[in-house]
């Protein structure tokens, strides 16, 4: 258990006022004490564990003496109003540092904080011996009121929002705090409400008027209070997100709280067109005190919530698996920016293509490889789906191309003409200049068009539908050729094929793998050859594992074959290598 002392000077901390600059609404306050007193000196006077520390001040110079013997400790010790008519009378301050500077008359009021915390003095002091009226001990108490109104005012701004009147953020860190310093090690549960989905918020204001969303955070920042149990404290954490805490009992009891919250919310909506666009989602996160500071309460508590936004109850407790797998996103992505402006975190690896009919090596696909400083390798089945949907997506094939081109050109002159795929995503048709950029890069290594074959899977040839044409017939008019990768797993008309300007497909692996076994996945690769031959397609497999998968699609008619059975994707010098032994 702390001290009085000791909770008085963490009260005082709290309020972050020692050190700050003067101000004039203190200042406006001391005047006004020196005027009310006829005295030449006042002060609010803030007692330190070892100073008095003025706040503001009127008649001194110093912003600071030392609490011993110091008229304003004293009234804190007290907590009560001390005056000195005479400092050379009192046997207790005839030697203090204030009699030794000439004052005489010292009357201090205490600053009480509402906990009952004694701060410090709002003082008056003279240079002659001073009684003091009835009336005028009366004024000092206001004044001393006065200034605490005003501490109290100054702390409790940034600290409440606006809009619902809920403590804030910062509230329930320092909140938080205080709960660990009370009660290290106990356990709670954090619950985030969100009322609506992010997503949703524009469509919310365009629908239903920009008000409607500050009325709805009113009524669910009234709705939630009354919904807790009695003392429990709910924060305003961002517009329509409310965060608040619950002692730790089981965690089903937790889920339940947390249904009947987010159904009481969902019945906030006033029609049912609002009642649509208000989707309430709440997610609990367990912690412990002392253990997680606000930030990160706030941080897992969140992640369960809109964890909980997929799930269709709408409520979900925090995962340390999901969050796990967010994080490990987070860190890839931010990550991934370096790695492409390092020398030596990102590769390619080439993978052969044989033709069928001879089994020679007619091409290789570049695949890449990132080698994460700290955790490890990592496969592009991983990081390119991430990265594809940000604006990397336009510098890692602007890398992987120049990659590709160097490795060409490198080849070229040592007498390897082999055609090298390149795979691009669908955000890189989107960009304006790519095929002229394309076609300018092969120029300056000296490549010819047929150097290099673009892979486009099918579901960016789709979704950028008119865009991706366009660039795709500028540089099929220029002669590079270009493939559907991942075939048959776009899940899509076929009727697009007839408009895409491309020359190969490659048959996704999921269909290849079960080749052998499979009379249905027979058929379709048999379907899916027959028609993309009809159109003028040639067919690639990709996936080709065993001699017996090999054989039967040659049976098949398809032309040509990617796979372990040839060989797995290889670094530039073995793949070289590889080239001179065969398979
Ligand atoms: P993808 O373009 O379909 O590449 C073929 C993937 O199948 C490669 O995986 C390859 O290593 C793997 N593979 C080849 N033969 C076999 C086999 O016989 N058995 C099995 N199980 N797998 C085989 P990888 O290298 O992990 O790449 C995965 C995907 O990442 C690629 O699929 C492609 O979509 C993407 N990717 C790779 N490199 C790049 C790149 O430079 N740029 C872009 N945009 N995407 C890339
Ligand atoms: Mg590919
Ligand atoms: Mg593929």
């Amino acid at each position: 258990m702390m001290s009085y002392e000791q909770q008085r000077l963490l009260a005082l901390k709290q309020l972050n006022l020692l050190d700050t600059p003067p101000s004039e609404s203190f200042d406006r306050i001391t005047r006004m004490a020196s005027q009310l007193f006829n005295l030449p000196i006042a002060a609010v006077s803030l007692t330190d564990h070892d100073r008095q520390w003025f706040k503001s001040r009127v008649g001194v110079d110093h912003c600071e003496i030392p609490r011993l013997k110091a008229c304003c400790g004293e009234v804190a010790d007290l907590s009560d109003m001390l005056v000195v008519n005479d400092l050379l009378e009192s046997d207790v301050y005839r030697e203090s540092v204030l009699a030794e500077s000439g004052i005489r008359f010292y009357a201090g009021a205490p600053l009480l904080t509402r906990d009952g915390f004694t701060l410090g003095a709002m003082c008056v002091l003279g240079n002659e011996p001073r009684q003091i009226s009835d009336q005028e001990r009366a004024a000092l108490r206001d004044l001393a009121s006065m200034v605490m109104a005003q501490i109290e005012m100054q702390h409790a701004f940034g600290r409440i929002d606006p809009l619902t009147g809920l403590p804030n953020r910062s509230q329930f860190a320092e909140d938080l705090e205080d709960l660990a310093r009370d009660e290290p090690g106990g356990d709670r549960f954090a619950l985030f409400t969100d009322l609506i989905d992010l997503a949703q918020i524009t469509a919310v204001q365009r629908t239903l008027g920009p008000t409607f969303v500050d009325t709805l955070a009113r009524s669910a920042a009234l709705h939630l209070q009354l919904s807790l149990p009695g003392g429990a404290r709910i924060y305003s954490v961002s517009p329509c997100q409310f965060v608040h805490l619950l002692p730790s009992s089981d965690e089903h009891a937790a889920l339940a709280f947390a249904s009947r919250v987010r159904e009481g919310l969902a019945g906030l909506a006033p029609d049912e067109t609002a009642a649509m666009l208000i989707r309430p989602a709440v997610g609990v996160a367990p912690f412990r005190l002392g253990e997680a500071n606000a930030e990160s309460v706030l941080r897992i508590a969140h992640g369960a919530c809109q964890d909980a936004r997929q799930d269709e109850t709408g409520v979900g407790l925090y995962s340390s698996e999901l969050d796990a797998c967010h994080r490990r996103r987070f860190t890839l992505l931010r990550d991934f920016r370096a790695a492409l402006a390092s020398p030596s975190q990102l590769r390619l690896d080439y993978q052969p293509r044989v033709a069928m009919a001879t089994g020679a090596c007619v091409g290789v696909e570049a695949l890449i490889r990132w080698e994460h400083p700290a955790l490890g390798a990592i496969s592009p089945a991983e990081f390119i789906p991430l990265v594809e949907q940000t604006q990397l997506a336009r510098p890692l094939t602007a890398w992987v191309i120049r990659a590709a081109l160097e490795q060409a050109a490198t080849w070229r002159r040592s007498g390897i003409g082999l055609c090298i795929s390149i795979n691009i995503t669908a955000a890189n048709l989107e960009e304006e200049d790519f095929a002229v950029r394309l076609l300018g890069a092969l120029d300056e290594h000296g490549l010819p068009v047929t150097a290099i074959e673009l892979e486009l899977t099918e579901s960016a040839l789709i979704s950028n539908g008119p865009l991706a044409r366009r660039q795709l017939g500028l540089l099929a008019a220029a002669g590079v050729r270009a493939a559907i990768d991942d075939f048959g797993t776009g899940y899509s008309s076929l009727s697009y094929l007839q408009e895409i300007a491309a020359q190969v497909v490659k048959i996704d692996r999921s269909f290849i793998m079960r080749l052998s076994e499979q009379a249905r996945s027979q058929t379709l690769v048999r379907s899916m050859v027959t028609m993309a031959h009809d159109l003028g397609y040639s067919v690639v497999a990709e996936g080709v594992e065993t001699q017996a998968v090999y054989d039967l699609l040659r049976s098949l008619g398809c032309d040509e074959a990617q796979g372990y059975l040839m060989s797995p994707p290889l670094r530039a010098h073995l793949f070289e290598d590889w080239l001179a032994t065969g398979w």
